[in-house]
């Protein structure tokens, strides 16, 4: 039988299926799985779809549905007796507000629409699905997302005809980085899969897309699973693994939906003989985006991260060496084999490949497109239909890459120019904000994301991230009722981001202050006493 089949990985499932965390409901799946009832116990609190089975309507609350009136949208739904609460990015930034009836997504949800509903929670209705991502180069595409399939199995065949040696040279040969947020290079992480001694080894499909202001995984698995499929049967095949684990965030319907078909297209016409796909919905919790988070919870426990090292690539899922890629990364690697790692290279700007830019916020049309590796703000914003209003600052790569301030506008944005510029890549979530925004609030979104969205496992991370966030809520109160006192509210400001940065285990706690941080070092008078 498939190790996830076994007791203890199914425990998160069987807490879904039981209806989440209701009384009895431990004991219950306890003693079907044969896992211990507090450690069940653990796994439903951690998860935020299975720990609150009461809330049925969940508005997001990221920065982008922020901008466009979430929290008074929630305000409104609970005073209409609405079970409601606030959630995490639902990667539907392109489409404010974003929520979730139950499992279901809804998108452009506005005032008027949750006033018509009233108390009925089955009359909410969802605006039209995201528009198609636009392209405004013409030039060629490594993903094609207005193009239809392509027929299956040439690059996996090619791939097979090269033998795996050689499909390493390609991959490292055309200098694909990692696009889940690290940059990390991709023929070196399969190189290490292959070379391990153990046998068993395993390819997994990191889909848990959360980080704010992204949501070009959805759009990727929703418009080319053809492509995630191949690159994912490719890299099986290479590293010497039959077993590949596509973790998708619990929210994604479409794409779920669109991934079991290629798969199930994939296995009627026997394209991949001797691979087994088996996919697993995660139930709602950003941290799973971080791999030895998304290993644990594939493994049926609470998403802590793993210290590191060892690397997945040598202990993984199961304890076997691992191959985990985003699903853009894995998305590169059929057109990588077909027009070859020179090609490939050759699109990218200042780095190898094309990007999937996501950009929200204060832009005409919010959206996935794909551009060369190295453009700027303002040639991602031309392409998106322009700026709406004056732009004074944007977040780069997500929650985590902090903001900069509008005289970046030109700067690459890839991976080592915004490292430079102390701030990151990451999933290339780009949030623009005009001059309408107060900087300070903007932040503090961003900073009740990750308090909301911390594992807990470490004390800088867990106490810092709430500290930040109480820090910032007694500055504006301050700001507003005894000015002169508000910069006392920041005081120790420094000393916790330090020691965040340096003592927590993962990146969400090594990078949690970036948002309050760079206000004060791109924007020191946001944050001036008067
Ligand atoms: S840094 Fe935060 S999210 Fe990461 S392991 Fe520590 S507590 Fe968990």
């Amino acid at each position: 039988m498939d190790e996830r089949r076994r007791g203890r990985a199914s425990v998160p499932e069987a807490i879904r299926d039981a209806g989440g965390d209701r009384p009895g409901v431990a004991r219950e799946v306890g003693r079907e799985t044969g896992v211990p009832e507090a450690q069940v116990h653990g796994v439903a609190t951690f998860f935020h779809l299975l720990a609150e089975p009461e809330v049925r309507l969940r508005i997001c609350q990221g920065l982008s549905c922020q901008l466009r009136g979430a929290a008074e949208l929630l305000a409104q739904a609970k005073a209409q007796g609405l079970p409601a609460a606030g959630c995490s990015c639902l990667a539907a930034c392109d489409a404010p507000v974003a929520a979730l009836r139950d499992r279901t997504p809804l998108v452009g949800l506005e005032a008027e629409g949750l006033a018509a509903a009233g108390a009925a929670l089955e009359a909410l209705r969802s605006a039209e699905p995201t528009p198609p991502a636009r392209h405004a180069d013409p030039s060629p595409t490594v993903f094609g997302l207005h193009q239809a399939p392509r027929p299956l199995g040439a690059a996996f065949a090619q791939a097979l005809a090269l033998g795996p040696e050689r499909v390493f040279d390609a991959i490292a040969a055309s200098g694909l980085q990692g696009r889940g947020g690290a940059g990390f290079p991709a023929g070196t992480k399969w190189r290490a899969v292959a070379s391990q001694p153990e046998p068993v080894r395993y390819v997994v499909l990191n889909a848990d897309e959360g980080e704010p202001g992204t949501f070009k995984d959805r759009e990727l698995l929703v418009r080319r699973p053809d492509l995630v499929v191949e690159g994912l049967a490719i890299a099986a095949s290479a590293v010497g693994a039959r077993s590949i684990y596509c973790y998708l965030r619990g929210e994604f319907r479409a794409p779920w939906q669109a991934l079991a078909a290629a798969v199930a297209e994939a296995e009627r016409r026997a394209c991949y003989p001797g691979l087994t796909f088996e996919l697993h919905a995660g139930h709602g919790a950003y941290i799973c985006g971080e791999e030895t988070a998304l290993l644990e919870a594939l493994e049926g426990k609470r998403g802590m991260p793993r210290l590191k090292p060892p690397y997945p690539t040598e202990r993984g899922l199961f304890g076997k060496p691992t191959l985990v890629h985003n699903v853009e990364t894995i998305a590169c690697v059929p057109a990588i084999l077909e027009r070859g790692p020179a090609w490939f290279s050759a699109l990218g700007r200042t780095g190898a490949g094309t990007k999937l830019y996501c950009v929200s916020g204060h832009v005409a049309y919010p959206g996935v497109y794909e551009l060369p590796l190295g453009v700027c703000l303002d040639e991602l914003v031309a392409a998106a239909g322009g700026y709406v209003g004056e732009l004074r600052a944007f977040s780069p790569g997500g929650a985590s890459s902090g903001f900069l301030p509008a005289h970046e506008r030109t700067r690459p944005l890839d991976f080592a120019a915004l490292a430079q510029a102390g701030s990151m890549l990451g999933s290339a979530g780009v949030v623009v904000l005009n001059d309408t925004v107060d900087l300070v609030w903007a932040a503090r979104q961003q900073l009740a994301f990750f308090e909301e969205e911390s594992c807990g496992q470490c004390a800088p991370c867990r106490i810092g991230t709430r500290f930040l966030r109480e820090a910032v809520d007694r500055f504006l109160e301050a700001r507003t009722n005894d000015p002169p006192r508000a910069r006392d509210a920041l005081a120790q400001l420094g000393e916790v981001a330090w020691e965040m940065g340096e003592a927590s285990i993962c990146g969400l706690g090594q990078t949690a202050a970036l948002p309050l941080t760079s206000i004060l070092a791109h924007f020191p008078e946001e944050l001036a006493t008067p």
